[in-house]
């Protein structure tokens, strides 16, 4: 289905930024491509899908990541806060007089959503009057009666009348003095031409102030051509999306709101009464993108990297090379205790679990090693050696900190690369080493 697969090529992107060794333009042009072909194929518009792409682009490219961020989570928060962008034209519902049309195909949760925003708009202290103008079926009046009987509403209907404006006309004047009247009006299967004719007529008998397009969840490509449908014949002024307690995520939702250019402003999240919440653009575009919200993303995509990157760097380790780099990542996750920290315990003095203090001692220096690391070329991390010292000096400019503490680091990253070049030079303590990984669910290959 067309909006899995744009939550899922989504999330795809986040995962290629994620495993990205750093951030440069190559990277950067290649998620924006992604990201439109992404956008695209779920049919979200065209101008739509390259804005957000160049603003991503523009912004990716320009900005600094803020402190404490790397490139990459930078550029996640960058693909977020864009989707966030456009959707985030939510707005609240007036609270005063006024009549609400509510529109759209069967099925989509028209009649339910009259009920629960009448419960909405009584909670806010409005006296709320449904009218049920629904004449194809049947059963929608006996639906929008019981529902009325629950909210303790006046209601309006007529089984006998076939004739939707009529209905309409006689339903405005029976709710008048209700603070708000909220309209049902009849669905079609499909986009037939007497819904559109039925639609124009209704509304321009009730002149609502409000139009209100109701959107199922799990509408995929035709939400789009749904909504623009809805929009020429009566102006769309918001969209309640329903079912999102479903499993559907909702990106056709990018397509109704790009051709109304009307916010979301309330999701269905059950088939009770009170299941309407408001929506919230940041956790909506968190559920598309099949995330809980923006930390848990980051987190996510950290987590995700970590695995990968422990395996990778043990396997670089134990083959010989130990570069600033590498000895990073160790250090990274020896602070986490992950099971790289069995091949940091083997190290002398550093025998066995580390201690509290030893661990908080190592995570300030991670901090500081941290920043001056920052502040080196690609080249200095690959090859140490070439740090000589008016390159200390400026590394030590760029991060802030003093020549002795680059020059610490440099001492740190030598007498562990020595050790290491011991350890994995070790056939014993290599074929070791490995046992303990393979126990904590690391598969080495043919490293042994
Ligand atoms: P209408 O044909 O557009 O008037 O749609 P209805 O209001 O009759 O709703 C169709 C079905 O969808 C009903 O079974 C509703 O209970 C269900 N429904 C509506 N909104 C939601 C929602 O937000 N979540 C869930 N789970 N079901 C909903
Ligand atoms: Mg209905």
């Amino acid at each position: 289905m067309v909006l899995e697969r744009l939550g899922g090529s989504l999330r795809a992107i986040l995962k290629k930024i994620a495993r990205a060794s750093h951030v440069d333009e190559t990277l950067v042009k290649e998620v924006v491509r992604d990201l439109q072909r992404a956008l695209l194929q779920a049919d979200v518009n065209v101008e739509m899908a390259l804005e957000l792409s160049r603003q991503v682009e523009k912004r990716a490219l320009s900005e600094k990541p803020p402190a404490g961020m790397s490139g990459r989570e930078h550029v996640i928060r960058i693909v977020y806060e864009e989707l966030v962008g456009i959707l985030g034209q939510t707005r609240e519902l007036k609270l005063g007089r006024q009549k609400i049309l509510m529109v759209g195909l069967y099925g989509q949760g028209k009649t339910t959503t009259v009920a629960k925003l009448g419960k909405w708009l009584q909670r806010k202290g409005l006296r709320v009057g449904l009218l049920q103008a629904d004449t194809h079926r049947p059963a929608a009046y006996d639906q929008l009666k019981q529902l009325s009987k629950q909210l303790e509403a006046p209601f309006h209907g007529d089984t006998q009348e076939k004739d939707a404006v009529k209905l309409a006309k006689e339903g405005i004047g029976v709710l008048a003095d209700q603070d708000v009247i909220i309209v049902d009006s009849s669905g079609r299967h499909s986009l037939e031409t007497d819904l559109i004719e039925e639609i124009k007529a209704v509304s321009k008998a009730v002149k609502p102030e409000e139009t209100i397009l109701i959107l199922d969840a799990s509408t995929g490509q035709q939400a789009g051509p749904q909504a623009k449908a809805f929009h020429d014949a009566v102006g769309v002024t918001a969209v309640i999306l329903t079912k999102l307690d479903g499993t559907a995520k909702g990106g056709g939702a990018l397509g109704a709101v790009a051709e109304t250019k009307a916010p979301i402003i309330f999701v269905g999240v059950g088939e009770k009464i009170e299941d309407l919440e408001k929506f919230e653009p940041p956790r909506f575009v968190s559920r598309l993108l099949g995330m809980g919200d923006l930390q848990s993303l980051l987190e996510r995509a950290q987590e995700a990297l970590d695995q990968e990157q422990m395996e990778e760097t043990a396997k670089r380790i134990l083959s010989g090379r130990f570069t600033l780099r590498e000895m990073y990542e160790q250090m990274e996750a020896l602070t986490k205790m992950g099971p790289l920290s069995k091949l940091f315990s083997m190290l002398p003095g550093m025998s066995g679990a580390l201690s509290e203090e030893q661990l908080e001692d190592t995570q300030r220096k991670l901090r500081s090693f941290r920043f001056i690391m920052d502040s080196m070329t690609e080249e200095e991390k690959e090859n140490p050696k070439i740090i000589k010292s008016s390159r200390v000096l400026r590394i030590a400019r760029g991060s802030g900190t003093d020549p002795k503490s680059v020059k610490e680091l440099l001492k740190y990253y030598n007498a562990s690369r020595k050790a290491i070049r011991g350890l994995a030079g070790n056939r014993k303590m290599r074929r070791q080493l490995l046992k303990q990984f393979k126990a904590g669910g690391f598969d080495l290959g043919d490293l042994g």
